[in-house]
């Protein structure tokens, strides 16, 4: 049974709690046996008082009764006792664990390839983070209270009431056998059905978190009411799915109920006919009556497991799928930590493939000295980013080499590897803190100072000193109380405080206008000095004083060379060039069709 598997791992997660836990279970154990010893010394106090039952001879006396009563109270101790240790430590535990849980599934999360991160949606790894660390708590809160002294109850101490008496004991076997076979039936009647509620929470949740990314887009396409209408049709369909699980297992409480009234009734019934007939003392009847509802008790609370362990199930074991995916790029045994690289790079017959069937990049070759500009140019979906992913490695090629400095980059510490390249991505992607945190992650310790210089060189002062808090005004979620260009020129103060031998600029300045992208270009042609960097862009400007050119297409590199190389051969570049640059560049519409062979590079720029 996998939700068996499932509990002992959940359980086996306590980690450093493990010895509490340890201590928790020893008080439940004792808890089990005191809820059992009452009911048994009650019996025999009645039996004593009632002149029944086996005792020592003799009037009964207080005296003579003392040591059954003495009994009794310490059990009762030892109950508040323990009771109070537990109640005390397994909120606190659960609450604890739960906490750590998520942080370790948060870190693996992180670290997860963005393959992962592609294809599984945030709203759904949050949703996932807090459901089933939830579910977890509560099975550890639920084991540590009440479930494992019912267990231990029923497991082991009911045979112990086939010795008391044998017949009444038959009837509480019985009927433990009963609630058993009923829940069996449910829990196989339920499953598929819970597993796919489960699916329809995802959803939910992925759906939710979607719209909630999107508020400008549904707001002005006017999509609230079809947005909502999707929502609404999920939960409709969530509903459909849980309803059944819920009659079943309404189904199976009021069967549980209805035995345990039968066998409550049946015990008194038997227990009389019993004493009539001198079977049974009347104490060993009111034992068993109060054994019998202790039994009950338990029996309730462990199909209330059951069915818990079953409502959480579905959470938990999506929480450890994601928690057992392993990433795909780690250190190797023995991998070196670089302080600093020269920044010499060189790309052997790299392939990459994002799902394994289409090919991203195929056999890229090239090479870059250290303090070399190259540029990448090509169509949309040529492989450009997919390429400079592979140098901070955040996929792993399936065949080729990368090295920097004569290095194999997976011979690199990954966290090394990583300090040494910094990349401006397309998107400027910046966290809902203030400025000066965002700035922050570029170098913790950036002093105010260094700060105010990177956003000077990355054009960034003016609108940050209109800004009413300058540094530290929050930007809001993915910055966007920011423009699209003031974002950019952000992300690119943030990668230059960073400082690394190694530059990746992901066309980063195509969210600017012409004329701040100018300004800009003057920055960042200072800033690319003494690094290896690699740019890609559209616009002329920037791709004119590249050390080399890569051009890409389908896939693969065509040609490459010096921008004035390129435009001699008048191939594929040049072709590239009359569609593209000249847009940006300086606002003119595209070259017509060239009138001499190749490209007058006077006319580009
Ligand atoms: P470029 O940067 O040149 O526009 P990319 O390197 O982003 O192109 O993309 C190359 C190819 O890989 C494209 O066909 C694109 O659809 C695909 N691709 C890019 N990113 C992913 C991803 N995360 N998962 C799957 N396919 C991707
Ligand atoms: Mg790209």
């Amino acid at each position: 049974m996998w939700l068996i598997r499932l509990y002992v791992r959940v359980l086996g997660q306590l980690g450093s709690d493990l010895k509490l836990g340890a201590v928790l279970a020893l008080a439940n154990i004792g808890l089990a046996i005191a809820a059992f010893a009452e009911p048994i010394l009650f019996g025999r106090i009645i039996d004593r008082l009632t002149g029944g039952g086996a005792g020592p001879a003799g009037p009964v006396t207080f005296t003579s009764l003392l040591p059954l009563l003495a009994a009794w109270v310490g059990f009762g101790l030892f109950t508040i006792g323990a009771g109070v240790l537990v109640a005390l430590h397994a909120d606190r535990l659960s609450h604890r664990r739960r906490l750590v849980t998520m942080a370790t599934y948060f870190e693996h999360v992180l670290e997860l390839p963005l393959a992962f991160h592609t294809s599984t949606h945030s709203g759904r790894v949050l949703k996932v983070m807090l459901e089933g660390s939830n579910g977890m708590a509560w099975l550890w809160l639920g084991f540590f209270r009440d479930h494992f002294s019912a267990l231990v109850s029923l497991g082991v101490l009911l045979p112990l009431t086939l010795l008391l008496n044998w017949r009444l004991g038959l009837l509480l076997v019985v009927l433990v056998l009963v609630f058993t076979v009923l829940t069996a039936l449910v829990l196989r009647k339920t499953e598929t059905l819970q597993g796919r509620v489960e699916t329809y929470h995802s959803r939910l949740a992925e759906q939710a978190s979607d719209a909630l990314g999107n508020v400008p887009v549904i707001q002005s396409f006017t999509r609230v009411k079809q947005e909502t209408g999707e929502l609404r049709s999920t939960i409709s369909q969530l509903l459909a799915a849980q309803t059944p699980v819920l009659s079943w297992w309404a189904l199976a409480s009021i069967a549980t109920r209805a035995s345990a009234t039968l066998t409550v009734t049946s015990i008194f019934l038997l227990g009389t006919w019993l004493n009539l007939n001198g079977k049974a003392t009347i104490g060993d009847v009111v034992m068993f009556m109060s054994i019998a509802t202790m039994l009950i008790g338990r029996l309730e609370q462990v199909v209330g497991f059951v069915n818990q362990l079953f409502m959480q199930g579905p959470k938990i074991r999506e929480f450890y799928e994601i928690l057992d995916t392993s990433p795909t790029v780690h250190d190797r045994p023995g991998a070196q930590n670089i302080d600093r690289f020269a920044g010499a790079v060189e790309f052997q017959n790299v392939s990459f493939s994002y799902d394994g069937k289409r090919t991203a990049i195929a056999d890229v070759s090239f090479s870059a000295e250290a303090g070399q500009t190259v540029a990448l140019v090509g169509a949309t979906g040529s492989g450009k980013s997919t390429t400079l992913g592979l140098l901070h490695r955040a996929f792993d090629p399936q065949s080729g080499a990368i090295r920097i400095d004569g290095i194999d980059i997976r011979d690199v510490c990954l966290a090394s590897l990583r300090r040494n390249i910094g990349v401006v991505f397309q998107e400027p992607m910046l966290f809902a803190r203030s400025i000066r945190e965002n700035l922050q992650v570029g170098r913790p310790d950036a002093t105010e100072a260094e700060m105010r210089e990177a956003l000077d060189r990355a054009q960034a002062s003016e609108f940050i000193l209109r800004q009413a808090e300058g540094l530290d005004s929050v930007i809001g979620e993915r910055g966007r109380s920011l423009s699209g260009g003031e974002r950019q020129r952000l992300s690119i103060a943030r990668a230059l405080l960073k400082n690394p031998p190694i530059l990746i600029l992901d066309e980063a300045t195509s969210a600017l206008d012409a004329a701040t992208e100018r300004k800009l270009q003057v920055a960042l042609e200072e800033v690319m000095k003494g690094r290896t960097t690699f740019v890609i862009a559209h616009r002329l400007a920037t791709i004119r004083n590249a050390d080399r050119i890569l051009v890409f297409e389908a896939s693969r590199i065509v040609e490459s060379g010096t921008f004035e190389e390129l435009v001699a051969k008048n191939g594929r570049f040049a072709e590239l060039a009359r569609a593209q640059f000249m847009v940006g560049a300086g606002g003119e519409p595209p070259l017509a069709e060239p009138a001499g062979p190749a490209l007058p590079a006077a006319s580009l720029a």
